[in-house]
């Protein structure tokens, strides 16, 4: 569409103007967008409440807190990260000295999901100032409240021809893909994932792809069951378990299955007690498409608990499901909902069989307090990242980047990740005049004996 391929060629013409070189610049826009933020955080709230019914609590810790933490410290390091630095060189390389200076790409494309909609638009974001770069967010169509405000946050305070919101669904991401990017950023699913592939081959723009999968959790024999309780229901059910990250589902030690889920609808009642969806501060599910879906896998194998649902309210109570098998419906694809299968085994290493005959997720959760069970698991078993001993943490460090591998996705970001994805490597070797060896050209008489 017209009016796209000319505010991208305007965020083209701002690049070349060379303002975003200057890590200052950088550094005062991150600051610009951190006061934004917090002068937006009631609306923001609002919006996200309207949205997906997310509490305050949530809406803070999951989305803007950790956003205004990413910030804080990409300023502390930035400038250290956007310095050339200095490497080795080889013995070859006789009187030369090696650099890599990170450089922006130009103009960046941002795709974010709806589950947490504001916290995946602006991370990458984060990345995209703290490189150099300029970008345009597409939010995700299914969370219009938040989009709304991400518009007039963005465009209302930020110039058009560096940072840029353009709300709209499928068309428009579809329009905006025909165009040419410096690079892609895109969250969502593993199928349209494919499709942003695709389209960014036919301009050969780099992506970095954050996608989902099926996470498994297991629990071993040996663990701290109640903790594991604890710590699986809150990862699990945090955002309607509408979380790239939530366990997918459960493989428990047969000899503990029992105990575990006596424990786990402990925790289950603790963190939200009798009839969440009565009490109407449950987030709901994003759609009804999506919560018909949903509904649909309750008839696979038994409920354990939970299971009760509200079609006007699109809301589903946190649900465990026993008796599943591998051919059930809900153990084909991605849940993104508050269902948790609970299967069992009691032979590690046909279990880690089991898991590496399916595609490679996004994240694996180990419990368990043996060294060699954990070991064994991560020797084995390939997948993006995750925790021992506690579930949906390890994105929350900026030390860890997060990313998937194979189906779950390309690229990792967070912390010093984030600018590295929005930065190309430029290597330099700068070279003396004060000496020229002779072997490396070809007419040097018996160079190769000289060497
Ligand atoms: P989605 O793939 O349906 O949509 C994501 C974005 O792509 C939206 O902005 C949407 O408008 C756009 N889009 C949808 N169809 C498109 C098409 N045909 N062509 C171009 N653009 C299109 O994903 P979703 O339903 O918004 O989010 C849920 C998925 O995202 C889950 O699979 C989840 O695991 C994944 N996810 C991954 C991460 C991560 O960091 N790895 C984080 C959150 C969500």
């Amino acid at each position: 569409m017209e009016k796209y391929n000319t505010l991208i060629q305007m965020q083209r013409a701002f690049f070349t103007q060379g303002k975003t070189k200057s890590v200052s610049f950088r550094i005062e826009m991150l600051n610009q967008l951190r006061k934004l933020i917090k002068t937006n955080e009631k609306p923001l709230m609002d919006a996200l409440k309207q949205d997906l019914n997310k509490s305050e609590f949530d809406s803070f810790i999951s989305e803007i807190g950790i956003v205004l933490e990413e910030i804080r410290f990409t300023i502390k390091n930035l400038r250290k990260w956007a310095n050339p630095r200095r490497v080795k060189t080889s013995l070859t390389g006789l009187g030369s000295k090696s650099y890599i200076y990170p450089e922006p790409y130009g103009v960046a494309l941002i795709i974010a999901p709806w589950n947490y909609p504001f916290q995946l638009s602006i991370a990458p974001l984060i990345g995209a100032i703290a490189a150099g770069n300029c970008a345009i967010i597409k939010p995700s169509e299914l969370t219009p409240r938040t989009s709304r405000i991400l518009s007039e946050m963005i465009n209302g305070n930020f110039p058009n021809d560096y940072i840029s919101v353009v709300e709209g669904g499928v068309e428009t991401s579809t329009a905006l893909l025909k165009e040419k990017f410096d690079y892609i950023f895109f969250t969502g699913s593993v199928a349209v994932g494919k499709i942003i592939m695709e389209a960014a081959s036919r301009h050969l723009t780099p992506v970095t792809l954050e996608l989902g999968g099926k996470s498994p959790c297991i629990v071993h024999e040996d663990a701290n069951l109640k903790l594991a309780a604890k710590r699986i229901a809150w990862g699990k059910y945090i955002n309607a378990g509408q979380t790239c990250v939530a366990p997918d589902y459960l493989y428990v030690h047969k000899r503990v299955k029992d105990e575990f889920l006596r424990l786990f609808k402990e925790s289950i009642l603790d963190l939200y007690g009798m009839n969440p969806i009565q009490k109407g501060d449950f987030t709901r599910i994003v759609s009804e498409r999506h919560f018909q879906r949903l509904t649909s896998f309750l008839k696979d194998g038994a409920i354990y608990y939970g299971g009760e649902h509200d079609l006007k309210k699109l809301m589903i109570e946190p649900t465990v499901l026993i008796d599943v098998s591998w051919d059930d419906e809900v153990m084909q694809d991605e849940i993104f909902g508050p269902i948790l299968p609970v299967l069992e085994f009691d032979d590690l290493s046909s279990m880690v069989n089991k898991l590496n005959s399916r595609a490679k997720p996004l994240a694996l959760y180990t419990f368990s307090n043996s060294q060699d069970v954990q070991s064994y698991i991560l020797n084995n078993v390939s997948f993006g990242g995750g925790c021992i001993n506690d579930t949906v943490f390890h994105l929350s460090s900026p030390y860890l980047p997060f990313g998937g591998v194979g189906e779950s996705g390309i690229g990792a970001y967070h912390g010093k990740g984030s600018f590295d994805v929005f930065s190309h490597e430029k290597s330099i070797l700068k070279q003396t005049t004060l000496f020229d060896l002779p072997f490396r050209y070809p007419n040097t008489k018996n160079a190769l004996k000289k060497i």
